[in-house]
């Protein structure tokens, strides 16, 4: 028989089989290799062991030591789900059931649930994963599939025939009665499923798409071994009380009513005091690192959007509005903009770097199923940087950028993930600008001592990129900062400076932004901080709390003194008991409570308080504008209490 090759995860060609499966090729690495497989990636996608293996195929093996594993796991959970619901409803029809980051979904329709019967099939479950049912997959062909659903269920006819139009064999996964029409990959029994907990029932649209089917999704989460759900569900438990939908309400910090629409964000004066002092502080490393502020209005003639290539690439993502017979969109990119800007005027070669920054809104029409408090909205701002530079002033010009974003991650503290994605299969550019690029942003990454993950071919087509990913303080990563290379845009505009040669060159386009959007930054850091913002970033630094009415004009007169000194300042004055206004000053994460009554007022002084219930008394007011300045400074400390 003749062989294949297949490429193993370190880059050597293995010769297997035509006719090998993955678990062939694993019997082939070693015998306990191929008795451990569970499943395998054929070009990073997961799929069953049985999967045979083309020439020249990415091959991986996945053992239960293996991370993907938990995917296999969770998958397979929803499965033993689907089973336990048609025991107990078995009018219910079933759609999709995919393992996610935190578990599993399955999408139904056909039965009325609520988070009561959630208990029931929980039950059910348990006694399938108790019975330890082999888990088996068998093949059927188009037609036998088809017919399966038939007048039953038109989900599944749907997935057949967009995603297995082409096939003539369908699997479909077994245990005991059940069965599901499923590429795999699955656990050998369902006895494997350690732990499980459906969580929650919430609602969906079929293929993500409001003109479509709402179904119900009920989530649930599974894993190895019980002590891993139960950390699981203490965290859980934590996110529910740092949700930044919960405390953007509590906290009055922004809302997104339906009367303006979803996923517009409104953000509140408590909100846009934290906006503003992330404004400035991103405006200051600006303005120190060389950035020319410009403004560019939130709509523009599609002409535009066809020029940037957004209109082929997104037109399905933006809002697009008639104007006078003249097609118009809301910018879903800044950098177009800032293209069409720099071309205005001829450029030296000795004018470049040219840096362009902008706090500029974007809008893209993201599936309203899709939309999620601040994570996920309509409208967002990007405080995006565009230079236009040489392509030997890349290395300089990433430098600085990475100080930049190495200077937010450090006052945020925030922990993050660095990842360079290079050279896709396709893409524009020549040979050359794609290594020099590269090589350029390896040797900024190593120079940075950042640990970072090389992410062969997941480059953006017009170029290489940094990204950063941000984990929160319950370990979930988000989509953070990014520097991203372009040598399209130049192109499609036809940006040129003048050479020592005094010929025409194409300047490099890089795309950077510090925070990524500030929607999504915003978010972060109110789950991050559970609301306890840094004095300076606080909405409400201090709140003075006079005992009584005697002492208002006293109160007032120290809030002049505080606003003075730029502090954010309120005075608590509902006669309230001190206990109730302390209380509310905490439950409102103020950083200071000032407590003043007859004494103080007497001598005075103040008496202190901060959310971590520290106290002071005597204190001098000019002590405490001291130490407030200090620390609102000191970014990124905690000095020691009134020290
Ligand atoms: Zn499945
Ligand atoms: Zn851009």
């Amino acid at each position: 028989m003749s062989e294949i090759a297949v490429i193993l995860p370190d880059g050597t060609e293995l010769a297997v089989p035509e006719d090998a499966t993955l678990q062939d090729v694993a019997y082939e690495i070693g015998p306990g290799l191929g008795d451990d497989t569970v499943a395998g990636k054929i070009e990073g996608e997961l799929v069953d062991k049985e999967t045979p293996v083309s020439e020249g195929d990415r091959i991986e093996i996945v053992t239960d030591q293996s991370d993907e594993y938990l995917d296999v796991l969770r998958h397979s959970a929803a499965h033993v789900f689907a089973q336990a619901l048609l025991r107990l409803h078995d009018d219910a029809k079933l759609t999709i059931g995919p393992w996610t980051d935190e578990g599993f979904y399955y999408d139904i329709t056909g039965v009325d649930l609520d988070e009561d019967d959630l208990q029931d099939i929980e039950n059910e479950m348990q006694e399938i994963v108790d019975e330890d049912y082999d888990i088996e997959r068998t093949t059927y062909s188009r037609d036998e599939a088809v017919a399966k659903y038939e007048g039953e269920n038109p989900y599944k006819l749907d997935i057949l025939d967009r995603e297995a139009a082409d096939a003539d064999e369908i699997s479909f996964y077994e245990q005991a009665e059940f069965e599901d029409l499923c590429r795999g990959p699955h656990v050998e029994s369902t006895g494997q499923i350690g732990a499980f907990k459906l969580l929650n029932i919430s609602s969906s649209y079929w293929r993500g798409d409001e003109e479509n089917d709402t179904l119900t999704r009920v989530h649930g989460t599974a894993f190895e071994k019980e002590s891993q759900l139960e950390e699981f569900l203490d965290m859980r438990e934590e996110a529910k009380e740092r949700d930044h939908r919960k405390l953007g309400q509590e906290l009055d910090l922004f809302s997104i009513p339906t009367v303006t629409g979803p996923g517009l964000p409104l953000y509140h004066p408590n909100g846009k005091a934290i906006l503003r002092e992330l404004e400035s502080f991103g405006e200051a490393m600006n303005d120190e690192y060389g950035y020319d502020y410009v403004e560019t209005p939130h709509l523009f003639r599609t002409e535009l959007w066809k020029q940037s290539g957004h209109y082929d690439n997104y037109v399905d993502d933006m809002f697009l509005l008639d104007v006078n017979d003249e097609e118009y969109g809301l910018k879903p990119m800044n950098c177009p903009g800032h293209a069409t800007i720099f071309n205005e005027r001829s450029w030296s070669y000795r004018d470049l770097p040219v840096r362009y920054a902008e706090n500029g809104k974007v809008y893209r029409k993201e599936q309203r199923g899709e939309l999620s408090g601040l994570s996920r909205v309509w409208a967002f701002t990007i405080d995006d940087g565009h230079i236009f530079a040489r392509p030997e002033q890349i290395e300089s010009e990433v430098d600085d950028i990475m100080d930049m974003i190495y200077e937010v991650l450090e006052t945020f503290d925030l922990d993050y993930e660095v990842q360079l994605a290079t050279r896709p299969e396709k893409s524009v550019g020549s040979d050359e600008i794609w290594e020099k690029a590269e090589s350029q942003l390896e040797s900024v990454l190593e120079n940075s001592k950042m640990d970072y993950d090389l992410e062969a071919g997941d480059g953006a087509f017009y170029g290489p990129k940094i990204d950063f990913a941000f984990s929160d303080a319950l370990g979930r990563k988000w989509d953070g900062p990014t520097v991203q290379l372009d040598f399209n845009m130049p192109e499609r505009f036809d940006l040129t400076y003048t050479g020592a040669d005094n010929e025409d060159h194409r300047p490099v386009m890089i795309h950077r932004a510090l925070y990524g959007s500030f929607e999504r930054f915003f978010m972060v850091l109110i789950e991050h901080f559970n609301g306890k913002f840094p004095l300076w970033l606080a909405p409400e630094q201090v709140r003075i709390l006079p005992i009584s009415d005697d002492e208002l004009g006293y109160a007032h007169r120290l809030k002049n003194d505080l606003e003075d000194n730029d502090f954010r300042v309120d005075i608590e004055d509902r006669s309230w008991t001190l206990g109730r206004k302390i209380r509310e000053a905490q439950t409102d994460r103020v950083p200071y409570m000032v407590i003043v009554g007859g004494d103080e007022v007497e001598d005075g002084t103040i008496s202190v308080r901060d959310r971590k219930e520290r106290e002071a008394q005597d204190v001098a007011p000019g002590e405490f504008v001291d130490h407030l300045i200090d620390e609102r400074a000191d970014k990124r400390e905690e000095p020691d209490f009134l020290a």
